[in-house]
């Protein structure tokens, strides 16, 4: 058989800041996520042997890998990571090194900052990491296999327009790079993170309930992309396309945009604070010109 090899890469990307609600009133409900994401994350593995996994946490402070875990790690875990009797290695090797590792990660943040602190999940960043991550893969594939890689984003916190610049730029590379990027929000309407989806191809979905997160996930991002044009899914989004500006980070319809660099204002200034251009200032001058003309006829 001269087939050609199909891998299919899933980044998972877990919001785990405990400032998100649905964290700050339960803390069980992260349990609940994770054991969703992990049993997805399977599913997904045991779909095709050649399917491959990798999975992040996006923390207040920090995006860290849960699996595969970063090298200096793994060497005083993989001793750790006895298999199940019954159950596949491969699934009890990923659930082991993902509970390890979150556990890792909430036992140094819990050190590291005084409880109640709230930050914004570093969403915009994570999402750079995995893509790097997927571009560092492509680059070792060897010669006659096809990767196709996607993204997916399960979140409870509502995505700000401060790392806008950092959203935009990671959504076009991401295009670029033949990424598909999923979204499944938990909580809140995220207008930057549907505009991701859309510009990649993707899917975003707001669940309705937790409780019922394990059958989203099987039922819409289960799925690869090219097979999901087949299936009945739920009918998309309308995309918020507003941008933010760069003054105050506000999402607005109608601004002014620097000629120069495209940065975007809500306001005139007359000095571009991206690229230091200097323009003249939009007084009376359109109205000038007119009366001049009247005087002369
Ligand atoms: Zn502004
Ligand atoms: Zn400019």
């Amino acid at each position: 058989m001269n087939e050609e090899v199909e891998t299919s890469l899933l980044v998972i990307v877990l919001d785990t800041n405990p400032a998100q609600r649905l964290l700050r009133e339960r803390t069980h409900n992260l349990t609940q996520c994770l054991e969703s994401v992990i049993a997805f994350a399977n599913s997904h593995l045991m779909l095709k042997s050649a399917n491959r996994l990798a999975m992040l946490a996006c923390h207040s402070r920090s995006t860290e890998f849960l699996f595969p875990p970063p090298p200096a790690a793994f060497g005083t875990q993989a001793a750790m990571l006895r298999q199940v009797d019954g159950q596949y290695e491969l699934f009890t090797h990923v659930e082991k090194t993902i509970r390890q590792s979150l556990q890792q990660l909430l036992m140094r943040d819990t050190k590291s900052e005084p409880v109640g602190s709230a930050c914004e999940s570093l969403l915009a960043g994570a999402l750079a990491m995995a893509l790097c991550y997927i571009h560092r893969l492509e680059q070792d594939l060897s010669s006659g296999r096809n990767m196709n890689s996607r993204i997916l984003v399960v979140t409870g916190s509502a995505d700000s327009a401060s790392q806008y610049m950092s959203y935009m730029n990671v959504f076009f590379t991401a295009q670029k790079q033949n990424v598909t990027l999923d979204v499944c929000s938990m909580e809140q309407d995220m207008s930057l993170l549907q505009q991701g989806c859309d510009i990649t191809g993707g899917l975003y979905l707001r669940i309705p309930q937790l409780q019922g997160l394990l059958q989203y996930l099987l039922w819409v991002f289960l799925p690869e992309p090219p097979i999901r044009k087949k299936l009945v899914l739920p009918p998309p989004v309308k995309v918020d396309y507003r941008a933010a500006c760069f003054c105050h980070r506000e999402l607005i319809d109608i601004g002014f945009v620097c000629s120069v660099c495209l940065s975007i204002f809500c306001k005139f200034s007359p000095i571009c604070t991206t690229c230091h251009t200097v323009f003249r200032s939009p007084g009376p001058l359109p109205i000038k010109p007119k009366k001049r003309k009247i005087k002369l006829n």
